[in-house]
């Protein structure tokens, strides 16, 4: 069976060799020492201002939107995770949906300025499958309207724009380690800031508010990364050239396996972007074809995902508008098998599959 993703697991034993400072110590929670090796190397190798490394890759956004005093109306994609618009709802703010642009995915950024109002507190965009939104034009349009911005790049593990890490664009920026993602601590996340004073702010909220043992500077959650993740993340990263090669070796066998057949469109990555090749996504003429493709690919044990389905606006509690565009592409997209341990002829099979499902 293949499934779009599959955890990259290091040696069982480079796991416990790490974990066994922690075991030694009886310390494995609370901002350890492997905790701190993590945040550094990632600071250091992608150079990121201020990391938090935090227990998954929601409660950042939830305290990033606290951090910055949010309230009112936030503008953000359809095109998303759940986790994007619920985090904003969950924050008892109130999500307001800009559709997208069909070729990147991303926000679409000459639709933002009309949604803005005078409730308009925030911008909270997704760097879609890793790829780059338009930062520049979204950060003129914030500080026009004095508007805070926050990116979700969950999707964006070593992905560098115009020479730097995407992580530095923003007020905030949030990542996710979940197991599925390409740089992953089984369940896990961070938040980066390049803002010193916003940083304090982040760490205090994700440590109960803790200004020491027995003072609290304010209000704050437990958003803490634990050793045990923190262990699994410094034994994956090691592998993370290998795997960023890997993926690209994939990506590209799929796209010269794929793009001439004019049924088919991909995403368009963004200029002077290093792209980590999080995902393979192909839109499909249609929905039919979609479908169609998914039974045919299941039957020979093969399961892509529709990411991202549904369209966010549509999902009953968030009440959003139509989006056209959002809603068309959603329903006609699949995104592809595509993680270390799958082969070029595995990749050549699926292909095949798709082209002879749809001609
Ligand atoms: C995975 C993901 C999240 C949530 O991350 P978790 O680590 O699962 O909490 C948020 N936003 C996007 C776009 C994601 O893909």
């Amino acid at each position: 069976m293949i499934h779009v993703t599959k955890a990259f697991l290091p040696k069982q034993k480079e796991y416990h060799n790490i974990l066994k400072s922690a075991w030694d110590k009886h310390w494995i929670t609370n901002r350890g020492a492997l905790v701190l090796e993590l945040e550094d190397k990632i600071k250091t190798t992608y150079k990121i201002s201020n990391i938090i490394a935090t227990t998954n890759g929601t409660l950042p956004l939830q305290i990033a939107i606290k951090a910055l005093g949010l309230s009112g109306e936030i503008i953000t994609t359809p095109f998303s995770y759940i986790a994007t618009a619920s985090t904003i709802a969950w924050e008892n703010c109130k999500p307001v949906f800009v559709d997208i642009d069909s070729e990147s995915f991303n926000i679409d950024v000459s639709k933002i300025e009309e949604k803005i109002t005078n409730k308009t507190s925030a911008i909270l965009a997704t760097h879609v499958f890793g790829n780059p939104c338009e930062v520049d034009k979204i950060e003129v349009i914030a500080k026009k309207h004095n508007l805070k911005v926050i990116y979700d790049a969950a999707h964006c593990f070593g992905v560098n724009y115009k020479g730097k890490s995407i992580f530095n664009f923003g007020d905030v920026s949030t990542c996710s380690f979940h197991a599925t993602k390409i740089f992953h601590t089984g369940e896990g996340g961070a938040m980066m800031t390049t803002d010193k004073d916003l940083y304090d702010k982040l760490y205090y909220h994700h440590n109960f508010g803790h200004n020491g043992p027995e003072d609290f500077h304010g209000i704050g959650i437990n958003a803490k990364m634990s050793e045990l993740q923190a262990a699994m993340g410094l034994a994956v990263f090691p592998y993370m050239d290998s795997i960023f090669s890997k993926r690209k070796l994939l990506y590209e066998s799929y796209l010269s396996n794929l793009k001439s057949n004019s049924l088919l469109k991909f995403q368009k990555i963004t200029e002077n972007t290093d792209y980590n090749c999080a995902y393979f996504p192909v839109v499909f003429e249609s929905e039919e074809l979609v479908l169609k493709v998914i039974e045919q690919l299941n039957k020979e044990g093969i399961f892509p995902r529709r990411y991202f389905y549904p369209s966010l606006n549509t999902v009953g509690y968030l009440k959003g508008e139509q989006m056209p565009i959002a809603e068309s592409i959603s329903k006609r997209i699949l995104c592809l098998p595509l993680f270390f341990d799958l082969t070029i002829s595995e990749v050549n099979r699926i292909s095949s599959i798709i082209l002879k499902t749809i001609s």
